[in-house]
C-alpha cells in the first residue's frame, strides 16, 4: 500500500541557511506520527515545508500527488491542514467565529453541523461558543486551533507543539482530545513535539529530528523504551 504523505530527501530552510538537509519519512492513513528533537532540530522547519509556507525541494507527494513547491492554498485543499506554533486563531473572533473562518474554502452547507460536532468533541469550547477567542485558556485556545483546523475536513493534520505554554495535565487533555478524533474521524495527524513522553503514548510511530537529520525512527513504544534515544535525544 502506499503512504498517504511521503517525503524524500526533502530540504528547506530560509534564505541560504539549510535547515532540512535531506529528510526520509512517511505518514500512512489513519496513523499519529510524532516528530521529536530538540530546539532547532528543525521539527517546525519540516511542518512548514511540507504545508508550502517555506521553498522546500526533494519530493513530498501525498495522496499520490506531488505537492512540492505548491502553494500553502494549494496544499489546503489537497487535504492537508496546519495548525502552526501558537495556534493561529484570531484573538478578537468569538469561538463560533474562528470555525467558520476555518471553513472559508468550503462550499458545501454542511458547516453547521461540523461545528455541532467538534462542540460535541471538544465540549470546552461548545460553553464558550460567544467569547472572544483571546480570551480563552492556552488549552481552550488550543482545542479551537484543532477545532478550526478541521474545518476544512483535512485528511492529514499538521500539529506544531500543541502543548507550548500548557501546564502538563492540560497538554494531557488536548492530546487525549487529538487521539479521539484519530480515533473518531480517522483524521491523519502529523505533530511536532518537544513533550516526547506524552506525544509517544498517543503516537504509532515517531522519527528523531537532529541538526535537519533524521537521528532515529521506529515504532513509538519502541523509542520510548529505547534508552540511547531517551538519553541522546529526548532528554530524560
Ligand atoms: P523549536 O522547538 O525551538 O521550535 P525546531 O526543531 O522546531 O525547534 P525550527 O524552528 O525548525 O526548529 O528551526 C530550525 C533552525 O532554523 C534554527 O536554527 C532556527 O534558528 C532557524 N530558523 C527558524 N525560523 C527561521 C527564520 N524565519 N529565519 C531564519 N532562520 C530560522
Amino acid at each position: 500500500m502506499s503512504h498517504l504523505l511521503e517525503a524524500r530527501a526533502l530540504t528547506g530552510g530560509y534564505g541560504p541557511v539549510q535547515v532540512l538537509r535531506g529528510l526520509d519519512f512517511h505518514v500512512d492513513a489513519g496513523e499519529v506520527v510524532v516528530i521529536l528533537g530538540a530546539n532547532g532540530a528543525g521539527k517546525t522547519t519540516t511542518l512548514r515545508a511540507l504545508s508550502g509556507m517555506i521553498p522546500a525541494r526533494g519530493e513530498v507527494v501525498f495522496d499520490g500527488r506531488s505537492i512540492i513547491g505548491r502553494r500553502p492554498e494549494a496544499i489546503v485543499r489537497f487535504g492537508i491542514a496546519h495548525v502552526p506554533q501558537g495556534r493561529g486563531t484570531i484573538a478578537d473572533l468569538t469561538v463560533e467565529e474562528n470555525l467558520r473562518v476555518g471553513a472559508i474554502i468550503r462550499r458545501d452547507r454542511e458547516v453547521g453541523a461540523d461545528i455541532d460536532r467538534w462542540y460535541e468533541m471538544f465540549p470546552r469550547l461548545a460553553e464558550r461558543r460567544d467569547q472572544a477567542a483571546g480570551s480563552m485558556s492556552g488549552g481552550e485556545q488550543q482545542m479551537l486551533a484543532i477545532a478550526r483546523a478541521l474545518m476544512c475536513r483535512p485528511r492529514l493534520l499538521l500539529l506544531d507543539e500543541p502543548s507550548l505554554g500548557l501546564a502538563p495535565l492540560v497538554t494531557r487533555e488536548v492530546f487525549e482530545r487529538l487521539a479521539h478524533v484519530n480515533r473518531e474521524l480517522g483524521t491523519t495527524v502529523l505533530v511536532v513535539e518537544q513533550n516526547a513522553n506524552l506525544a509517544l503514548e498517543i503516537a504509532d510511530r515517531g522519527y528523531v529530528l537532529e541538526a535537519g537529520l533524521i537521528a532515529a525512527s521506529g515504532r513509538a513504544d519502541e523509542l520510548a523504551s529505547d534508552e540511547s534515544v531517551r538519553k541522546a535525544y529526548l532528554g530524560y
